[in-house]
């Protein structure tokens, strides 16, 4: 007899992207980290961190980052839930709003945790493929009215944005919710974040983990009604973002201009990546993401994986269907997308 579930004996669990060891100096471009450092609004208040703080326990809604992030973001207080990372959230409304046929509906490809999520509780899923030029396939997405429906808007690992007049189609005809992930908005034209007051099924996720540089922090939010965010409340651990978050996340958010002008430097460098594979005989998509996905050139994508990590370069590679032939490159500094243009130079020479 196995000491597990049998939903959890048959997962296999989601694979983050490796870690270097400890110590071992890469170009890591596999996680979609940002490549600059942090608002240092944000470092000062680690710096100066009071540890009477730690020896309590921290605010259990974490009101203090909730209270500037409600500055920045221009809804109520009360309209935004903090969360350990937005994996956090992505958890939390899982486990309030799914089980067997009250089922999650995401487009394919993307993000695999939501997969994950739904083995965890023992959710159906019901996957809609995106066509190859990642048009929402909506029609298909509102048959399948989940009780939940995901979609990561810029999309990973493609990228790509959803119009706002197609989500807001989306909202009005699903009765489930529908969660916007907004992982990788820093990078991106525009946000739906408005959709969550013309849509009473509508949360919105953001993160610290790209745009502002904190993926160590474990910082995120969801934004939407106070209705909506009432049963991922009562389901969410007490205590579910540490002082140190809380603290160090309330002065991130507080420096815009700080996010703001390293999601500029990205975007800049993004635009040359781009030019700089299409040039090797990568084909590129459009990214309005801090990573680009780039089919690689005689179908070599598994090799170039594997000799770029020969050379201290880490890059991600999906060994599944219509992703097996491409690589997922996160935008680093210059200098580190230089090493990778000079690399995959020789390497398909
Ligand atoms: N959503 C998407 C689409 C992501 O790619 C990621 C990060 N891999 C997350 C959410 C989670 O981010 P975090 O938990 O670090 O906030």
């Amino acid at each position: 007899m196995s000491y597990f579930r049998p939903s959890v004996d048959a997962m296999t669990g989601y694979q983050p992207g490796e870690q270097p060891a400890p110590g071992v100096k890469v170009i890591k471009l596999n996680t979609n980290e940002n490549p600059y450092p942090p608002s240092e609004a944000a470092l000062q208040v680690l710096r100066g961190f009071d540890g009477e703080l730690l020896r309590r326990y921290p605010h259990p809604m974490a009101d203090s980052f909730r209270d500037a992030a409600s500055q920045v973001l221009g809804v109520p207080h009360d309209w935004i839930l903090a969360g350990n990372g937005s994996d956090d959230i992505l958890n939390l409304l899982v486990r309030a709003c799914t089980e067997g046929d009250r089922k999650i509906v995401y487009p394919t490809p993307t993000y695999v945790l939501y997969e994950t999520l739904a083995e965890i509780q023992d959710t159906k899923v019901v996957e809609v493929p995106y066509n190859d030029d990642y048009n929402l396939p909506v029609e298909q997405l509102i048959e399948a009215n989940g009780a939940i429906t995901f979609i990561a808007s810029p999309n990973s690992p493609s990228g790509t944005l959803v119009p706002l007049d197609v989500l807001s189609k989306l909202a009005s005809h699903l009765s489930g919710v529908l969660a916007i992930d907004e992982a990788y908005v820093d990078f991106a034209d525009y946000s739906a974040l408005e959709l969550v007051k013309e849509h009473n099924n509508v949360i919105v996720l953001r993160t610290f983990s790209k745009g502002y540089s904190l993926a160590g922090l474990r910082l995120g939010f969801g934004v939407a009604n106070p209705e909506l965010l009432s049963g991922l409340i009562k389901v969410k651990d007490s205590y579910n973002v540490d002082a140190v978050a809380c603290a160090v996340g309330a002065a991130a958010i507080a420096d815009q201009a700080h996010k703001n002008a390293s999601a500029e430097r990205v975007k800049a460098s993004r635009a040359k990546l781009t030019a700089d594979l299409t040039q090797l005989g990568f084909k590129v998509g459009p990214s309005q993401a801090n990573f680009v996905l780039a089919q690689a050139p005689n179908n070599k994508a598994g090799a170039l994986y594997q000799a770029l990590k020969e050379r201290g370069i880490l890059v991600r590679y999906f060994k599944q269907p219509r992703l097996d032939d491409k690589l997922r490159i996160t935008v680093g500094t210059e200098e580190q997308n230089q090493a990778l243009i000079s690399a995959l130079t020789e390497l398909l020479a």
